[in-house]
C-alpha cells in the first residue's frame, strides 16, 4: 500500500473512530468503570466528604435481570450483562455525601469481580446502587471472598430463574451486607453495562465474605461470567473516604 497516497483517505476514518470511542464530543477522556486499583493512584484528602450510611431492615425480592428477551433461546442463554438483582423496600436504606441523599434502590452481583486490586479479581463483587432525587447514581462496590457465612449467603441461597418467578427473601439487616472494615476508596466512573453512562460516584469497600457454596452456586449460573473488563484509569485517582 502506498502510504502517502492512502493516508489522507484514512484520516477521516481515524478521526471518526476516536470520536465514537469517547462517546460524545464533550466527554473528553473516557471515565469508565470498572478499573484496576493500584496504590500509586490512591490519595488521602482530610477534607473529602465522608460516606454516611443509613441502612435499615428490608425484605428483598431477588430477580433475574434479562438482556436477551428478544432471542428465542434467551431463557437458557446467559448474556454477560445479565445478573441476579435484589430489590429493596423503598426508604429502607440511603447514603448521604456532602448533604446529598442517595436512596438504595437495588443491589446485584458480578462474577468474577469487575474491579481489580493490583490486577487481582475476587470471585464475586456486589454493587449497591443508590439514586439521588436529581437522578445521580452512587454505587458501593463490595468485593466478596470465600469465608464464613454472611447475610449475602441468605440473599443468594436460592437464585431466581431467568424465565420464572422472583425469589422472596425474609427481611435482612442491610448493614450486614457491608464489611466490618469502614475504609472506602472513592472515584468517579460509569455504569458497567450499556449504556455505560458516566458521572457515577463509586465507593469501593474492603472485602466481605461468603461461603464457597454460594460462590459456586452463582458461578454455576453464570458459567462464562457477567463482568466487564477493567477500563483505563486515564489519570483518575482514588480518594480514601471513611464510611460512617
Ligand atoms: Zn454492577
Amino acid at each position: 500500500m502506498n502510504l502517502r497516497r492512502s493516508l489522507p483517505a484514512l484520516l477521516p476514518l481515524v478521526l471518526a473512530a476516536t470520536f465514537f470511542a469517547v462517546g460524545t464530543a464533550e466527554s473528553g477522556t473516557p471515565k469508565q468503570s470498572p478499573v484496576n486499583v493500584t496504590p500509586n493512584a490512591i490519595r488521602f484528602d482530610p477534607h473529602a466528604p465522608k460516606l454516611d450510611v443509613t441502612y435499615g431492615v428490608s425484605a428483598l425480592e431477588l430477580k433475574y435481570i434479562r438482556k436477551d428477551a428478544d432471542k428465542p433461546d434467551g431463557c437458557t442463554t446467559r448474556d454477560h450483562e445479565e445478573t441476579e438483582e435484589a430489590e429493596v423496600e423503598p426508604g429502607s436504606g440511603h447514603v448521604t455525601v456532602a448533604g446529598t441523599r442517595y436512596d438504595l434502590v437495588q443491589f446485584h452481583f458480578h462474577t468474577p469481580s469487575e474491579h481489580q486490586f493490583l490486577g487481582r479479581n475476587t470471585p464475586l463483587e456486589m454493587h449497591l446502587v443508590h439514586r439521588s432525587a436529581a437522578g445521580k447514581l452512587l454505587v458501593v462496590g463490595v468485593p466478596l471472598v470465600i469465608g464464613s457465612h454472611s447475610v449475602v449467603d441468605d440473599v443468594l441461597a436460592k437464585l431466581a430463574p431467568e424465565c420464572g418467578e422472583p425469589v422472596d427473601i425474609e427481611p435482612v439487616n442491610l448493614n450486614r451486607l457491608l464489611p466490618l472494615n469502614h475504609h472506602t476508596l472513592h472515584y468517579t466512573g460509569s455504569l458497567t453495562t450499556a449504556p455505560f453512562t458516566e458521572g457515577v460516584e463509586w465507593y469501593l469497600t474492603g472485602e466481605q465474605h461468603v461461603t464457597a457454596a454460594t460462590i459456586a452456586r452463582f458461578q454455576g449460573l453464570f458459567t462464562a461470567g457477567n463482568a466487564r473488563a477493567p477500563q483505563p484509569l486515564n489519570g483518575r485517582t482514588f480518594v480514601e473516604v471513611p464510611r460512617i
